[in-house]
Parts: C-alpha cells; sequence; structure tokens
C-alpha cells in the first residue's frame, strides 16, 4: 500500500536510545547504513538520515515498498510514513482530516496527540489537538464515531517546536539493535524452520550471522542443503552488508561412523559433531558463539539434560534463542520474516535418528559410548568448510 500522504518516514527505534550517548550515536549510525543497505538491495528508493536521534526518510517513490523493507530490520521498533506541517492547530486540524479521506472508510476513530517542549513553546496542550482534529475529522465524514479506547483507526499527532508529524499507520518492527553491534556469531542452518528464526532473533541482537551447513552425506539430500541456501538468501534482505557465504561442512563420514557405531546416543553424539565442526569454524571467523534453533523438548536431542550435554563439547558459548518457543510460534515468525517455505523434505537428521533415542542426558554413557575420534572428524570437517 502507496502512503500518498507522506512526505517523510519516521522510524523509531527503542532500546538504543537507553545507550549513553556516544554509544547511541553509534548505533543510530549503523542503524541508518543498515536501513540504507536494505532499501538499496531491495532497489527501493530513498534517502535515510537521522536528526535529533530520530531516523528519517525521505526522497521515495513508493513509501509502501520503503515501510516494507524498513519495517523488519533489526533495531527497527516501529515505522509510520508522516505528513508533516507546522505545529499549529488548524494546520494539524486539516492535514489528519486529509489523512483520514485518504485511509478511513468509517467506523470508529480516535486522535492519539502527543506534544513535546515546555508549555511556552505552544499555546495548545495535547487534548487541544486531540479535540480540534478530532472533531475536523468527525465532521469530514457521514457517520463516525469517536472511540478512544480501541478504535477501528488510530490518528496520531506528534507536534514538536517546529513541526508536526501526522500519521495513521505505526507497522511494527522486530526491535532489539542494528546488527553489527554486538560481533559475529555462527549459525547451524539446516533449512528448516527453527534455525533461520533462531539467526534472525541473533540479528535482532545486533549479531552479524555467519551461516554453516552440515551435510550428512547420504543422509541428507542436495534439497536439503538447496534449501538451507535459500533460507540464507532470505536472511541477507535484513542485512545485505554481511558475508552470508553458506559455509558447509561435510558431515557424510561422521554419519556414516555414527550410523555404524552407535544406537540410542546416536543424536546427541551427532550434536557434539555439529557444533564442534561450527566451533571450528567460529574460531577460524573470529566469531564468539553458535546459533541453534533448538527449544526445550522439541527433539529427543533437545531435552535439557541433551541439551546440556551437547553444550559441554565447545568452548563457546551455545546461544539458542528459541529455546522456549513453542513450534507454532516458531512458524509463525518464519512466515513474517519470509523464511517459511512449506517444504516437506525431511531433515538429514530424521534419517539417521534411532528408534528409541536417549533423552536422560546422561553425559557419561554419551562419551563412553561415543567413538574416540568423532571430535577429531569434527575438527577437520570444520576446517574444511567449504563455500558453493
Ligand atoms: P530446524 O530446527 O532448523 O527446523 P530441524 O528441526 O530439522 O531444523 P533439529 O533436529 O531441530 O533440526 O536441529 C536443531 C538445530 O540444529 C537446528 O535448528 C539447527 O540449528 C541445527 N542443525 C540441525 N541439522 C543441521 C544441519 N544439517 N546443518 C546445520 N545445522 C543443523
Ligand atoms: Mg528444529
Amino acid at each position: 500500500m502507496d502512503f500518498d500522504y507522506a512526505d517523510v518516514i519516521l522510524v523509531r527505534f527503542g532500546e538504543i536510545s537507553l545507550k549513553s550517548s556516544n554509544i547511541r550515536n553509534r548505533m543510530i549510525n549503523r542503524l541508518c547504513k543498515n536501513i540504507n543497505a536494505v532499501l538499496e538491495h531491495r532497489g527501493v528508493e530513498g534517502e535515510v538520515y537521522n536528526k535529533w536521534s530520530r531516523v528519517f526518510i525521505e526522497d521515495f517513490e513508493d513509501s509502501g515498498k520503503v515501510v516494507d523493507a524498513v519495517s523488519k530490520v533489526p533495531g527497527v521498533v516501529s515505522v509510520s510514513p508522516c505528513k508533516v506541517v507546522n505545529p499549529k492547530i488548524e494546520e494539524m486540524s486539516s492535514g489528519l482530516t486529509d489523512i483520514a479521506e485518504e485511509v478511513f472508510s468509517g467506523g470508529s476513530f480516535g486522535v492519539d496527540a502527543s506534544r513535546a517542549g515546555d508549555k511556552s513553546v505552544h499555546s495548545f496542550t495535547s487534548q487541544d489537538i486531540g479535540r480540534e482534529a478530532g472533531s475536523a475529522i468527525y465532521k469530514s465524514f457521514d457517520s463516525v464515531e469517536v472511540d478512544l479506547e480501541s478504535p477501528d483507526q488510530w490518528f496520531y499527532v506528534e507536534c514538536r517546536r517546529n513541526e508536526a508529524y501526522l500519521y495513521a499507520e505505526k507497522k511494527q518492527g522486530p526491535g532489539g539493535l542494528p546488527v553489527g553491534c554486538e560481533g559475529k556469531a555462527v549459525a547451524l542452518i539446516s533449512g528448516g524452520h527453527d534455525s533461520p528464526v533462531a539467526a534472525y532473533r541473533m540479528m535482532c541482537r545486533g549479531c552479524e550471522i555467519i551461516p554453516v551447513y552440515i551435510s550428512l552425506g547420504e543422509y541428507s539430500s542436495v534439497a536439503h542443503e538447496i534449501r538451507a541456501k535459500k533460507t540464507v538468501e532470505e536472511l541477507k534482505k535484513f542485512y545485505p552488508n554481511g558475508d552470508w557465504d553458506l559455509r558447509v561442512v561435510d558431515g557424510g563420514d561422521a554419519a556414516e561412523l555414527l550410523m555404524d557405531e552407535l544406537k540410542n546416543t546416536r543424536m546427541v553424539s551427532l550434536r557434539r559433531f555439529m557444533f564442534k565442526a561450527a566451533e571450528t569454524v567460529a574460531k577460524e571467523e573470529g566469531a564468539r558463539g553458535i546459533v541453534t534453533g533448538e527449544s526445550i523438548g522439541q527433539k529427543s536431542s533437545q531435552t535439557l539434560g541433551n541439551l546440556d550435554v551437547s553444550s559441554r563439547t565447545v568452548d563457546v558459548p551455545v546461544l539458542r534463542p528459541l529455546l522456549t518457543f513453542d513450534k507454532d510460534e516458531i512458524v509463525e515468525m518464519a512466515r513474517d520474516i519470509g523464511t517459511f517455505n512449506g517444504s516437506k523434505i525431511d531433515a538429514g537428521c530424521t534419517n539417521v535418528a534411532p528408534n528409541r533415542p536417549e533423552t536422560s542426558g546422561d553425559g557419561k554413557r554419551v562419551l563412553d559410548l561415543e567413538p574416540d575420534k568423532l571430535l577429531e572428524i569434527a575438527v577437520e570437517a570444520g576446517k574444511g568448510a567449504v563455500v558453493r
């Protein structure tokens, strides 16, 4: 949807504003740079700048496209296409009425007005703005009603010292911090629904992602790898400046070894293999953690006990942002960021899973049964990761 009334697009951020001024400025600059890159990557026009600790976009062709692109950028709390007028009651009222005529098709509405600056700056209060603008909108429609609790349509006024921003849309973003504020983390990307969502959540805490896929030889398929690559392409849209080459680790020998030598504890040892290989990549890339899409109890290898056992394989933190989410919530997030592709292809792990997998988190048993050289193979496989 294009917003014809918009002169400028206002981008809000949250946590960044709690930082000390040096850090805040650095993060705002970083956010502007990231938004710019996203617009360029999508071929959407718009000039991004920051003024008085707020981010704005001007000179766009299609405000709707800008809003769509920017509202998924990590660090963005919400986005509003705004009409800008002088901070005078009459201008605000008629400007808001123009917006209403463009977007409001009847029903109930409310005006939410705020005013910044000390009282001497303006001769009116925010209540005055609400009342006057509300009455102007009311008069310009045949039969609408005012509802200040939960109307069909809110209209907003942010009145500042020298200008007033009027808008009717506040599109939610993911919030958090801009990518690049927190260093790098390796993300284990399987191509399933969980792992890309996990990577995105980490991006929303400021991390750059190094994607790693573990191929399981005959126990995974080419299609599986393609799927992983596709989800990485989707993630790239939110931070096109990153190094998004998918590092592919050959875990074929390890999978075969585990099939031959282990039964119940196979899946936990496979996790240990993956983590060790990912740790090797992380060390080479200067990354400070391994991200996975694990969630407590989602699979046998994700019981609290088994998560504990697999975490102890490596000495970098294993970061699991989806730990407490249900699968349907994760799928919802995957749809929202566009990584959900409805793929029915089985994950490699499913083919490797035994009938009665270990769930107890008995680390001693896992280590006693595990082939001695498994982690050595993992380190070598991690060193041999390729981009293809
Ligand atoms: P996903 O969790 O991404 O939907 P999945 O459910 O098939 O995939 P799980 O068995 O739940 O995979 O694996 C838990 C996590 O381990 C994944 O979220 C992912 O981070 C990682 N992982 C699993 N298989 C692979 C793989 N082949 N390559 C890279 N990472 C993997
Ligand atoms: Mg999963």
